[in-house]
């Protein structure tokens, strides 16, 4: 067993017609004394002692007297071992060039984790001989318990104010409704998208040539600019009611703020597998977060010099910056998550205050970030809601807030959806022909939706048809004075040809609503 606790299946498992055990032993760490108490002679019980899901080296000394106390019972029986398998782990730490080298003394990657479980092992045999080993490791627990690279004050200070009213925002989406109806007017089935537009070829070459050196600053942004240019002028041709920048600049949605912030770090090499074939390089949060400036002002701002048309701001929630990084064990998740909150929430304020009044804080996360056991789900739900909030409150009601979910099955979760408290939500259901949405059948959702009318998974053009009969569906649930147009996801990993072509039908559909429905 891996990935938890054994909690009531313990004896389950320990009663397995089976030769070995083996436990998750960092998750499961309370466990494990009673484990070793009642377990049968004739097992072999696998400790897995070092977290096989993470990146921070080992505590040797805290492990070895966990080990030390089960060979005492299970002697020859016990083996060492990875608390699972290091498929989640970054490969070799030794290939980081670029990386501090303090931080790169904390870490630790698969190589190097197979190396302290051969220590451990070996120290339960000898232990005297690996004493360079241990006062390294002691070494960098105490380095890391007072580093002021991971303890900022001001940080501490900031996260020991939160209360309920910066969770809070001002008036209730009621009343915050009619403001932004009268300052926007939207029109009914206003039309947006979610943020990114094509990545092309292109733009991936002149980020390359950037980080290489090849182009000067100056280059790149003048080459993203023009970029943000037509990616505009392209929006305003198809009739959008509410423009984007295109997200350009963003090489991911987390790792670049995670740039921008402090207390995050970044590996050159550090991929691991997420999906199939898929890969992902997930930065490191080490220390307390802090923005130290503006993270996304100027580029919202030019953006929105460009058009009279609105001109949505575009971050990334606290929760995903959470799910997607690898996080820091020394500080609590909800915690971390919290500073995250708070450094967005600065960015939020500072958007405003340049006169960017409509902010989407993508939490495309949210729904992955759910623990595997279901009594464990409420406490999620309240910080990772709560985070959410400190991030989205800090504006005045004018300002509408979007937020922006994947994988929108919110059956389990709905109601801590509705505590988000945004003014919109766009979130995917194309896919299930809006089955997705029978959940608001049961839940009176009070806040606006945009329930994605097609799927950008795919290079097919939705016709105006099938995306039409998907609004009608939705306008059984949600009263159509509450309902936006857009697609499921972000289109960064379309096409142009196809985008345009999907974005007129889309438009179109809209305005084929609005004469039948008003
Ligand atoms: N704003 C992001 C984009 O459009 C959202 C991505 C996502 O939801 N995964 O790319
Ligand atoms: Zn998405």
């Amino acid at each position: 067993n891996y990935f938890g606790e054994l909690r009531d299946n313990k004896e389950t498992l320990i009663s397995l017609d089976v030769d070995a055990i083996h436990i998750d032993a960092v998750r499961g760490e309370k466990e494990i004394d009673g484990i070793v108490a009642n377990f049968p002679q004739d097992k072999i019980l696998s400790i897995g002692i070092i977290n096989g899901r993470n990146i921070w080296k080992n505590d040797l000394s805290k492990s070895y007297q966990i080990l030390k106390k089960a060979k005492d019972s299970l002697g020859d029986r016990l083996w060492v071992s990875g608390s699972c398998s290091l498929l989640h782990s970054p490969v070799d730490l030794s290939l980081e060039q670029k990386m501090d080298s303090n931080i790169k003394s904390w870490l630790a990657f698969a190589v190097q984790k197979i190396a302290e479980i051969k220590t451990l092992s070996d120290a339960l045999e000898n232990k005297e001989s690996l004493s360079d080993e241990f006062e390294k490791s002691d070494a960098v627990v105490a380095d890391r318990k007072s580093s002021s690279l991971i303890h900022n004050p001001a940080v501490q200070e900031r996260m020991a104010k939160i209360d309920d009213a910066m969770m809070q925002r001002k008036s209730s989406f009621e009343e915050r409704s009619k403001i932004q109806k009268e300052k926007f007017n939207f029109p009914l089935f206003p039309t947006t998208t979610i943020g990114s537009f094509p990545q092309t070829q292109e733009i991936r070459k002149n980020r390359r040539q950037f980080k290489k050196g090849e182009i000067t600053n100056e280059q790149y942004i003048g080459y993203l600019k023009k970029e943000i240019e037509h990616v505009v002028k392209e929006q305003e041709s198809y009739g959008l009611d509410i423009l984007v920048h295109g997200e350009p600049e963003r090489n991911d949605m987390v790792e670049y703020f995670g740039e921008l912030m402090q207390g995050y770090a970044f590996s050159e090499y550090g991929w691991v597998q997420s999906y199939g074939s898929r890969c992902v390089k997930p930065p490191v949060i080490f220390g307390d977060i802090s923005r130290p400036k503006a993270m996304t002002v100027e580029w919202s701002t030019y953006s929105q010099s460009l058009t009279s048309k609105k001109m949505k701001g575009m971050l990334t929630g606290p929760v995903t910056m959470l799910c997607w990084s690898f996080v820091r064990d020394d500080i609590s998740r909800k915690e971390v998550c919290y500073q995250l909150g708070l450094a967005i929430r600065d960015e939020v304020v500072d958007l405003e205050k340049a006169g960017i009044d409509v902010i989407q804080i993508d939490e495309a996360a949210v729904r992955e970030g759910l623990p595997l056991r279901k009594e464990d789900w409420a406490d999620y739900m309240q910080w990772a809601i709560d985070s959410f909030r400190i991030t989205a409150s800090g504006v005045e009601d004018s300002t509408q807030i979007h937020t922006h979910m994947c994988y929108s099955e919110f059956n389990d979760m709905i109601e801590a959806i509705a505590r988000m408290d945004a003014d919109v939500i766009t979130i995917e259901t194309s896919r299930g022909n809006m089955e997705l949405l029978d959940v608001f059948e049961k839940f009176a959702y009070p806040n606006e939706i945009g329930p994605g009318v097609y799927d950008i998974h795919s290079p097919v053009v939705p016709t105006k048809k099938f995306m039409y009969d998907l609004m009608v569906k939705a306008m059984d649930r949600i009263p159509k004075e509450r309902l936006w147009v857009n697609p499921d996801c972000g289109l960064k990993t379309r096409g142009w040809e196809e985008t345009k072509a999907a974005m007129i039908e889309m438009v179109e559909t809209a305005k084929d609503l609005r004469k039948d429905f008003a």
